[in-house]
């Protein structure tokens, strides 16, 4: 998919072969400079080096943009740095994966999953964003928004366990971003209070979920084997090798019992192990083993301090979530409609909206034009941009014929937990259908359902403009709107003047680029505000 400005293309396994021409989202090209310039100023240079085997597109110095500090973490493959962009001074946490590291095909798999993962999440204001991948000679580097609040596990510790109030308000957070995790494809494999951070030190600090170091894209129905996650929070059927979404609900289960008392709900012993879990991760002193076996029995110790006085409520929700059989565990919709983590009135009745709702309902609130430059868009996304939305796309065109049904998104809504009207699957259908043909393609399905921060980037916005401005005049011109929106089968002959008005803002009749961009970046509000959850510690 390097080839820039190509469109509605096939999702073929050959676009994995060829690696993208330039780099993903980068706080260095996403600065509103170029929508002060006259067109036709050239977008950034984009600098070519030799093409990384890890990220598969030119390796570049990362120092020549941001200065690394401070060590805020490290884990089994990376240590995270404080960094700071050069030309801004904005901070960020830069992981640094040491390529030596990585010493077979998985493990540079992993790496390159992790980075499609957290391309695919972008613009969910509950899950750490990233801002940028970087390859050079030694390492992989990803530099990612700064959680300068550190870790949901030390405030747990700091606390030793919470009010039920707070704990269903933190744990409501928790199964959002599950939530929209799964109804975007993603399974998170490793969810645990060390993979929460806070983005920053105040009391009521948003949570962010991190480490998408373990996830993987899934299907509806699709089964998994290897057994990965940390030790306390694995599902037995992960044990069993044999599981799916199902299990990051049983991690999270693990989650809200150490909430609640201040212990695992599965440990070998009953000695020291409370003890010694409340003051460090690192201190392991039973074996894996001997926590697997009290997993795979799923006793639930009710009757130790605190859980008497533990509300009947809060139990039962533990108790479903902790559920063997994971068919009759509860889903992360259902987690949210139980009474206990409703009881504050704050979850809604109705029924949840998810990720690719909210971007479709987004998309069909835009011009004609607008869609149409989003589609030119999608066409110029690298292969690690647009991964999961090509594997959602794969999972809902069922019958394999490259396009989507209304049946077959009907389905597919479904299958991600959103219950929609008739009314509402065909209102979806209609924004997603461009070209008005009754189904969606491949290239509809991008450009509708990318998140809008994809925008941002100059090279894209700029490529866009001069592919309809066919005669390199720096205007776009009626005749030329009229042409684009054909090409795109758009065209009803009605809109052309209306959009000219809306976005011609110094009415002389045609496009430039500082209004093409204005266009492209205005009305993108939140489309979810109230679903952003934020965590406090009350
Ligand atoms: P690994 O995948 O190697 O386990 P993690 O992504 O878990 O690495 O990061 C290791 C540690 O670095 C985290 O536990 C956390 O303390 C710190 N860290 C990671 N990401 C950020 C971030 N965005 N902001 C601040 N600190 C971070």
């Amino acid at each position: 998919m390097g080839n820039c400005c190509s469109h509605g293309q096939e999702p073929s396994d050959n676009t994995t072969d060829e690696p993208a021409a330039q780099n993903p989202t980068n706080p260095a090209e996403t600065s509103a400079a170029a929508s002060k310039h006259a067109p036709p100023s050239p977008p950034p240079a984009i600098k070519q080096g030799p093409i990384g085997p890890v990220l598969g597109r030119p390796m570049e110095d990362i120092k020549a943009s941001f200065s690394l500090g401070k060590e805020l973490g490290r884990g089994q493959f990376g240590v995270t740095h404080l960094c700071t962009h050069k030309a801004t001074g904005h901070q960020f946490a830069c992981k640094t994966i040491a390529k030596r590291k990585l010493v077979n095909k998985e493990d540079i798999e992993d790496v390159r999953r992790e980075v499609q993962i957290m391309h695919h999440l972008t613009g969910q204001p509950n899950i750490v964003e990233l801002k940028g991948a970087y390859e050079d000679k030694h390492s992989v580097h990803l530099v990612m928004e700064l959680c300068a609040g550190g870790e949901l596990f030390d405030r747990i510790i700091a606390k030793g366990h919470y009010s039920e109030r707070a704990a269903a308000s933190l744990l409501r957070t928790i199964v959002q971003i599950v939530h929209t995790c799964h109804s975007m494809g993603v399974i998170h494999r490793d969810l645990k209070p060390e993979n929460f951070l806070l983005l920053n030190k105040d009391e009521n600090s948003p949570l962010k979920a991190t480490d998408f170091g373990l996830s993987v894209f899934y299907k509806p129905g699709e089964v998994f084997k290897d057994i990965v996650g940390s030790a306390y929070y694995i599902a037995p059927e992960v044990l069993r090798r044999k599981y799916g979404p199902e299990a990051d609900i049983w991690s999270v289960g693990v989650m809200l019992y150490i909430l609640l008392s201040g212990v695992p709900p599965f440990w070998a012993g009953k000695d020291s192990v409370p003890f010694t879990f409340m003051r460090s991760r690192y201190l392991l002193i039973e074996s894996e083993n001997g926590i697997f076996n009290a997993i795979l029995r799923g006793q639930i110790d009710f009757s130790s301090d605190p859980w008497p006085v533990i509300s009947p409520q809060a139990k039962d929700l533990v108790r479903k979530m902790l559920n063997s059989d994971p068919k009759q565990r509860l889903t992360a919709a259902q987690v949210l409609n139980h009474p206990w983590i409703k009881e504050d009135g704050e979850a809604p009745d109705v029924p949840l909206d998810n990720a690719v709702m909210s971007r479709l309902k987004q998309f069909k609130a835009m011009n004609k034009f607008k869609k149409v430059a989003l589609r030119v868009i999608a066409g110029c996304l690298s292969e690690e941009e647009i991964m999961g939305l090509k594997e959602m796309f794969k999972g809902m065109d069922t019958d394999n014929s490259g396009t989507i049904t209304l049946e077959e998104l009907r389905q597919g809504l479904a299958k991600q937990g959103t219950r929609l009207s008739e009314y509402e699957v065909q209102q979806l259908m209609e924004a997603a259908d461009a070209d008005g043909n009754g189904t969606i393609d491949y290239g509809e399905f991008i450009a509708a359902t990318m998140h809008i921060n994809r925008l941002d980037r100059e090279e894209h916005l700029y490529s866009a403009f001069q592919h309809f401005d066919k005669d390199n005049s720096g205007y776009i011109t009626m005749e030329e709107l009229e042409q684009a929106l054909r090409e795109f089968g758009m065209n009803d002959g009605r809109d052309i003047t209306e959009i000219i008005s809306e976005v011609d803002s110094d009415n002389d009749g045609r496009i430039n680029y500082d209004e093409f961009v204005a266009m492209m970046r205005k009305g993108n509000p939140d489309p979810n505000p109230k679903k952003r959850r934020e965590l406090s510690f009350k």
